[in-house]
């Protein structure tokens, strides 16, 4: 797991341009992306299904810990998970 925050790009030019091209690659736009952001105890089924399909999950989820996303699902994970997996790495 160490190797996912070895790729963790924070603030320089190169991963700048990463983060715009994974994002051009993103699943989730060509879907509904309120399912992205349910209601509090609302389902992430949906959206952990398009994840599951989407060719830039690895990418998607070292920007939203990169970058502490609070809110929604992420490279597959919930805001919960992401944060267990940020703790199990420490
Ligand atoms: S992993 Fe999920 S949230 Fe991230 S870009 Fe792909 S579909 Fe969207």
């Amino acid at each position: 797991m160490s190797e996912l925050f070895d790729l963790l790009v924070v603030g320089d030019e190169a991963g700048l341009e990463e983060e715009l091209g994974w994002q051009e690659r993103a699943l989730c736009a060509q879907t509904d992306p309120e399912s992205f952001f349910p209601e509090k105890g609302g389902s992430t089924r949906e959206a952990k299904k398009v994840c599951l399909a989407c060719e830039v999950r690895n990418e998607c989820l070292e920007y939203a810990l990169a970058n502490d996303e609070r809110f929604g699902i992420w490279g597959g994970l919930s805001e919960r998970e992401r944060r267990r997996l940020k703790k199990a790495v420490v």
